[in-house]
């Protein structure tokens, strides 16, 4: 019997699988999609995110990045991490590198949809392959977690992300968060010739209506080539456990914030180390608590950070008082950089 099958082969299935790999467990990865995979994301990784890429093995090419800086238009506040840098990386370049790492590891692959999951107390069948445990890294929007009944409504405000990459060569060596009154568009470095623009907003729409917020980064690509637009949403999703038997999920299948504090493959990776340690011991039940230890800090500063900026007169001074108080503002990004 297979060890461990894992549903999804983006950055956390991949993750799951080779820290499994690592660990002596017979691993198949179900992905439904084919070639190098891509998807709507910041693309900037923290320095404690580019440290397990270190621990999995996997070295993707990218742009170095030494901080974060906030601005919004008048005001302007940078802080550099103390822990290390940080990674800008094109989700291809990452996707390969994580497969070539998978593959040397020794997981094997099976593509096509996992399909129904079904499980005994001894087994999971999901996808006419029958494993010990399932690690569901499927994505925002789960499947298995709502087969499972796992997913919990959320009442805050959606959110939704779109991305673009624009040739141009980058002009910081940082992720810059832009601030307007209904959006915010964090720009990130991730090729000599590249820099990627997520723009995260409360309302739907294309990513040039979006971008008119920002008539600073409108002057600064004017006439500078772009790829496609790539959108995800809306980005909250709540589990209320992240394990039912047999069944583990993992990345953003465990319950998602925001992507604006760039936090996301992080965790997954954090998640997935934990998920497999867990498995490993034969104590699947202590994951969720792991997991929960684990994203805390993440979790309250981030929804902290969008609750304030979901309300107008609070939004306006977050770049000024981050301005003001610059020591403050390298402490909270430090926090989530470690
Ligand atoms: C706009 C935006 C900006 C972001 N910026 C950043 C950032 O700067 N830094 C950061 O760290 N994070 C960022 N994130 C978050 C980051 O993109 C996610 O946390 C990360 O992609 C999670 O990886 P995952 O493997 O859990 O999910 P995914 O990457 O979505 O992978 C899930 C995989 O599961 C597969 N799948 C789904 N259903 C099935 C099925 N039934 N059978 C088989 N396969 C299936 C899908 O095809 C997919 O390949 C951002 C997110 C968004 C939306």
């Amino acid at each position: 019997m297979i060890d461990l099958l894992v549903a999804g082969g983006g950055p956390a299935g991949l993750a799951t699988a080779i820290y499994g790999a690592n660990a002596g467990l017979d691993v198949v990865v179900v992905e439904r999609r084919r070639g190098t995979l891509d998807k709507a994301c910041g693309e900037g990784m923290m320095p404690h995110t580019v440290a397990h890429l270190d621990r999995l093995g996997v070295a993707p090419k990218g742009m170095a990045l030494r901080g974060i800086s906030y601005l919004d238009g008048e005001h302007r506040v940078d802080a550099t991490f103390r822990t290390g840098t940080g990674r800008g990386v094109r989700r291809t370049v990452l996707h390969e590198a994580l497969l070539h790492a998978a593959v040397s590891a020794g997981v094997r692959f099976a593509p096509g949809d996992i399909g129904e999951v079904r499980q005994d107390d001894h087994s999971v069948h999901a996808g006419g392959l029958q494993a010990r445990y399932l690690a569901a890294a499927d994505g925002l929007h789960s499947p298995i977690r709502t087969a499972l009944g796992l997913s919990q409504p959320c009442r805050d405000q959606r959110r939704w992300g779109i991305r673009r990459h624009v040739q141009i060569a980058p002009w910081t060596d940082r992720v810059e968060v832009h601030w307007a009154p209904g959006s915010e568009a964090y720009v990130t470095p991730v090729a000599d010739d590249c820099v990627g623009i997520a723009v995260l907003s409360s309302s739907r729409g294309g990513f040039d209506r979006h971008l008119s917020e920002f008539p600073g980064l409108i002057e600064r690509i004017h006439g500078h080539p772009h790829g496609p637009d790539r959108a995800a949403g809306p980005l909250r999703q709540k589990a209320r456990s992240r394990t039912a038997g047999r069944v583990l999920l993992v990345g953003d299948a465990a319950g998602y914030i925001d992507a604006l504090t760039g936090e996301g493959m992080g965790l997954a990776f954090g998640g997935a180390e934990a998920l497999v340690k867990c498995i490993a011991a034969q104590r699947p039940g202590d994951y969720d608590r792991q997991w929960r230890t684990l994203t805390r800090r993440y979790r309250l500063l981030t929804a902290g950070l969008v609750r304030a900026g979901s309300v107008s007169m609070i939004r306006s001074r977050i770049v000024p008082a981050a301005q003001a108080l610059p020591a403050v503002f390298a402490g909270v990004v430090n926090q989530l950089a470690a």
